[in-house]
């Protein structure tokens, strides 16, 4: 899981939705990328959804995983 993002910063242990499945919805909108995220970790489904850039797509954070805060290092 660890080396999923290998460039995104160390600090943010934010959990990030992955790109099962990308493709074209024939339409011509101001949005380049058509991509489906899911959730790695929870398995969260967002569905589909519109982004400008890829690195957009890249850098969505689960709603599920991020709203809880104790997921590890909390206990010392
Ligand atoms: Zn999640």
């Amino acid at each position: 899981m660890a080396d999923l993002f290998p460039d995104a910063p160390r600090r943010s242990r934010r959990v990030l939705m992955r790109v099962v499945d990308a493709g074209d919805h024939g339409c011509v909108t101001k949005y380049r990328y058509f991509v489906h995220l899911q959730c790695p970790l929870c398995g969260h489904d967002d569905g589909w959804s519109e982004h400008h850039t890829k690195r957009e797509t890249l850098s969505q954070p689960c709603p599920k995983c991020n709203e809880v805060a104790h997921i590890e290092g909390g206990a010392a």
